[in-house]
């Protein structure tokens, strides 16, 4: 059985990745924790279990400790894993009832926005789309029935950056019980950790970074409040969304390196948007990181590094961007992110497709820009391929 690490609460990130969830197996002594493939537990009587597992979708060790490793690195108390990030959130919207409120920010994930334009809809919870780096803006989308205010920062494809400490101190400010969560996905918890800045709920699709090899898909939801553990631990078994332990066991094998890959992620990135900025075929670079961005003092404040998201609107027309993209070689023409291979895609052709064009035109995704995951391969073969690709 696990040996839990002694706490790690104070430990830095790495160390945290590494042994947070699992320190080594009491019984053989294995570094790495067993891949519980079972489906139902003995019992020594009826109700009593040989250990404190009867049944998989309820709980199985394997997920127990992927649980526990990413509660402790978004510094928060219980962990809860599913088989997608949109399951995650599905389950989440479980917790409201018809007439509830939703604020939600402008340029989510389509996956996101489609769950409450097509799923929740019918039963009746409505929402409210808002710009929130734009504070009057957002403190006007509450109804009475607001419950929850959902936001992604750094957002997609703009990369905008949200303030997640001035939302989360608004919404304390309302007499409502709105709870605030905020979809971590581009960020990761080694960049920034929003339960820390007063934020209530943080979610993942580990398909991307925390997953960072392109072959899981995955969700997670992390809390603090118990009671809110407590509805959301009776939904995942109620509902069962949750992920085989051969997939938790891939993503506690991912995660003991994540550190080192968003290090040089966000090292690459930064090397890569610099040198697109200074180029005459492009005609803008979105990247926190740069000081172009309008948001970039709050996104040095908010979050530790700036990551490895960069959307890019070239000259010219949607026919140049398309011949960009099947001019390259090392970058792969794909949708998702967060591998360590780089990825690149034409959002108002793939990811963002669904939004209807004129919306699409006034958020500003336009028809030339590009949304680029910059991988881990080494930066003078990317940039190398950029350059012949731009000729
Ligand atoms: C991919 C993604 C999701 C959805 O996750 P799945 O694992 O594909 O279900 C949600 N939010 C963001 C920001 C994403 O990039």
């Amino acid at each position: 059985m696990n040996k839990k690490s002694k706490d790690l609460k104070d430990s830095s990130f790495g160390t945290k990745a590494i042994h947070a969830g699992f320190h080594h197996d009491t019984t053989t002594g294995a570094v790495m924790p067993p891949v519980y493939l079972t489906s139902t537990y003995a019992q020594t009587s009826p109700g009593v279990p040989v250990g404190s597992y009867e049944y998989s979708r309820t709980a199985n060790p394997t997920r127990d400790v992927l649980q526990a490793t990413l509660a402790a690195l978004e510094n928060g108390k219980y962990g809860l894993c599913f088989s997608s990030g949109c399951a995650a959130f599905n389950t989440l919207l479980q917790t409201l009832k018809p007439n509830d409120h939703v604020i939600i920010s402008d340029d989510v994930y389509g996956g996101t926005l489609r769950l409450l334009q097509k799923v929740f809809a019918q039963w009746g919870i409505r929402y409210t789309q808002c710009d929130m780096t734009n504070v009057s803006q957002f403190q006007e989308s509450y109804t009475e029935q607001t419950k929850l205010i959902w936001l992604e920062t750094p957002s997609n494809p703009l990369l905008k950056i949200i303030d997640i400490a001035t939302i989360s101190e608004i919404n304390k400010k309302q007499k409502q019980n709105v709870l605030v969560a905020v979809d971590n996905t581009f960020a990761t918890p080694y960049l920034q950790n929003p339960l820390d800045l007063g934020a209530d709920i943080v979610c993942h699709s580990t398909t991307k970074y925390i997953g960072g090899h392109s072959d899981i898909i995955g969700g997670a939801l992390i809390v603090n409040d118990k009671a809110l553990a407590e509805q959301l631990y009776f939904l995942q078994n109620a509902t069962g969304a949750v992920p085989s332990p051969m997939d938790c066991f891939l993503l506690i094998r991912s995660i003991k390196t994540l550190h080192v890959r968003m290090q040089a992620h966000c090292s690459n990135a930064m090397h890569i948007a610099e040198y697109l900025s200074s180029h005459a075929k492009i005609k803008k670079v979105i990247y926190p990181g740069l000081n172009t961005h309008p948001q970039h003092a709050l996104a040095k404040k908010q979050m530790r590094n700036f990551g490895g998201m960069i959307s890019v609107v070239m000259t010219g027309n949607q026919v140049n961007a398309i011949s960009f993209l099947q001019k390259l070689r090392i970058f792969t023409l794909a949708e998702s992110l967060g591998g360590v291979e780089s990825l690149i895609e034409h959002p108002a052709l793939m990811t963002h497709a669904a939004i209807p064009a004129d919306h699409r035109q006034k958020i500003g995704i336009e028809e030339s820009m590009v949304r680029i995951s910059v991988g881990i391969e080494d930066v003078k073969d990317l940039m190398d391929d950029l350059d012949q690709a731009l000729r």
